[in-house]
């Protein structure tokens, strides 16, 4: 029985993540290394559950009720009591590894692992623990808490319970699951990196500007955002790291990253996390830089 949620790294998944397990009724830990980094976390957290109250989806009280029952602290050790863990830094296997080394120990036996990495194994991910059959991918969509979707990747090793403690989780925080295989990037990302990915090379090859894609692809395909804004939205070095995931995992030429995506990263627009990607975001609205 799951009652108390960990979650390792604050930014952009690990709050929301921390959001919906603390409206759901759980009680949330969420560390990170950076003390600002959960400072921001819980600003955000409270302006984004605002927003919910002011439109009528959750009450006030609850609001506050579900601020109460999230803790935050530096240390992986004050998530010895949780009863599942899900990990949430920044997508680098190294720094993933390093933190399962340390957290594994402070664990209780039983506890379950889950990460929400993009792209990366989960078998190779689990292997590097001491419970490879209690650890599962848990991949929540961003922003967690407008996203309906989770998708659960069961590593190789990953055993039944584990993956139906995971599962009925992810119903009671409201979300549809999506079962994957363990291949390169899962499904969502297998799919939707190539279309960005074939998009920044229309833009490359000169076949449309900025606007005539992203426009050609709202209006044509009835896609919400245009795949240039997307990719913007996600993080250009996000989308660079699934590529080579993809290009790499499956030796594929096909999956070969845009020479322009990698400029761009090169570059230091990344997208809106640092005002400037395949948009320019220090005007309103935001202008196309091609
Ligand atoms: P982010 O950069 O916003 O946050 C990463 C956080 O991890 C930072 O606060 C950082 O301080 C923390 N961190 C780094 N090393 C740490 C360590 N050793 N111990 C504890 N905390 C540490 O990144 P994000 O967008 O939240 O992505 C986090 C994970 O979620 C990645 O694996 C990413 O692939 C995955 N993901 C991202 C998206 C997306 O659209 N951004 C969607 C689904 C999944």
């Amino acid at each position: 029985m799951i009652e108390k949620i960990g979650i390792v790294g604050s930014g952009q998944m690990g709050s929301g993540i921390a959001h919906v397990c603390a409206l759901a009724g759980y009680e949330v830990k969420l560390t990170d290394i950076s003390s600002d980094a959960l400072t921001k976390a819980i600003a955000t957290i409270g302006k984004n559950m605002d927003r919910q109250v002011a439109k009528d989806k959750i009450a006030a009280v609850e609001k506050d009720t579900a601020l109460g029952r999230i803790s935050t602290g530096t240390e992986l050790a004050m998530l010895g009591d949780c009863d599942l863990v899900v990990e949430a830094a920044t997508e680098n296997e190294t720094i993933k590894r390093d933190i399962f080394k340390s957290l594994c120990p402070v664990l209780k036996a039983d506890a379950i692992v889950a990460s929400n990495t993009s792209s990366i194994s989960i078998t190779r991910l689990g292997a590097s623990t001491d419970r490879p059959e209690r650890f599962i991918g848990m991949h929540f969509m961003n922003p967690v808490p407008m996203m309906e979707l989770v998708e659960i990747i069961r590593g190789i090793a990953t055993d039944e319970p584990t993956f139906i403690a995971v599962r009925d989780v992810t119903v009671k925080l409201g979300k549809t699951a999506a079962v994957s295989e363990d291949f390169p990037a899962f499904i969502v990302n297998r799919i939707l990196l190539p279309m960005i990915n074939e998009a920044v090379y229309t833009l490359y090859e000169g076949v449309g500007n900025v606007s005539s894609i992203d426009t050609a692809m709202r209006l044509g395909a009835g896609h919400p955002m245009g795949p240039l804004f997307l990719a913007d939205f996600i993080g250009l070095d996000t989308c660079l790291a699934v590529m080579q995931v993809l290009y790499e995992g499956l030796a594929d030429s096909k999956y070969r990253p845009c020479p322009l995506l990698v400029k761009y990263v090169e570059a230091g627009w990344l997208g809106r996390k640092t005002g400037k990607g395949f948009y320019d975001y220090s005007k309103t609205p935001p202008v196309p830089t091609r």
